[in-house]
């Protein structure tokens, strides 16, 4: 399978890294190449410790992209990479304009959220790129039937990029047991991107995430976060550790 080409590992997990990924998705998409894209945070790589189905999946992604600041730390600080955060939100809204600018249409897919919330999130951006061909949705909350039914839907409709708005790891578990019913599709995991389209919730304030706090004003937003957020020192943590045992190992070989 093609994978992109310049590849950082982060905790074990890889980060690709290029300047232009929205481009990349949109050659995969001209070629029928079916790709998976993760969207990794300090969160997703803490929880891919614990579950090593997820850290399958990860590792097995076409593409994983530094969505997160803590990611994006790592790879500056201790990897002295010049990398740019990419959120997933970010690179899906570039992916569905840059599709809405197309001569031939693009069927796309969104699937996740409480019930209506794909469904406004897809009217939102049918009515602001009137080119877009968003061929179905379904709500992320159903009975397994119910799921029998959308995976029948999605081989019969054979949509080119899907959007799988589940949380993590479900969504990343569910389109690695579920992309076969479209192979050649582009599936992306976005998380609560949905929730945003449809108006539902906001997103940071722009020089809040470009200080790398995004995670602060979603921990004001969802105080019931901060659980899942103790991730992110956890994180920092082992990133020293690890980074300090594979110099150590590195010099003592050396
Ligand atoms: N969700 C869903 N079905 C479920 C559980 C969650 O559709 O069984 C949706 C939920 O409504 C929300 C998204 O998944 O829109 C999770 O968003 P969140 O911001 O928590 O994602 P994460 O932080 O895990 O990326």
């Amino acid at each position: 399978m093609y994978k992109s080409d310049t590849k950082f590992s982060v905790l074990g997990l890889p980060v690709h890294v290029m300047s232009n990924y929205p481009y990349w998705l949109l050659q995969c998409l001209q070629e029928g190449r079916g790709t998976h894209v993760v969207t990794l945070n300090a969160e997703m790589t803490m929880q891919a410790e614990r579950n090593s189905s997820l850290a399958e999946v990860i590792q097995n992604a076409d593409l994983v992209i530094p969505d997160g600041a803590g990611v994006v730390l790592y790879l500056q600080c201790l990897l002295k990479q010049e990398v740019q955060r990419c959120p997933g939100i970010e690179l899906a809204e570039k992916l569905l304009q840059e599709i809405g600018q197309q001569k031939t249409p693009t069927k796309i897919f969104f699937y996740g959220g409480a019930a209506e919330v794909a469904v406004t999130a897809a009217e939102f951006w049918q009515q602001n790129i009137p080119g877009l061909n968003i061929v179905g949705t379904h709500s992320g909350y159903h009975s397994p039937e119910e799921e029998q039914k959308l995976q029948q839907t999605l081989a019969q409709l054979q949509p080119q990029v899907i959007f799988v708005g589940l949380g993590v790891p479900r969504q990343e578990l569910w389109i690695a047991k579920n992309r076969h019913f479209c192979p050649d599709a582009i599936w992306v995991g976005v998380g609560g991107s949905f929730d945003i389209w449809s108006g539902k919730k906001t997103r940071a304030p722009r020089w809040l995430a470009n200080n790398n706090l995004e995670w602060l004003y979603r921990l004001y937003q969802e105080p019931w976060r901060w659980r899942r957020m103790l991730a992110l020192p956890e994180f920092v943590l082992k990133a020293f550790v690890y980074q300090f045992t594979t110099r150590s190992i590195n010099s003592a070989r050396c």
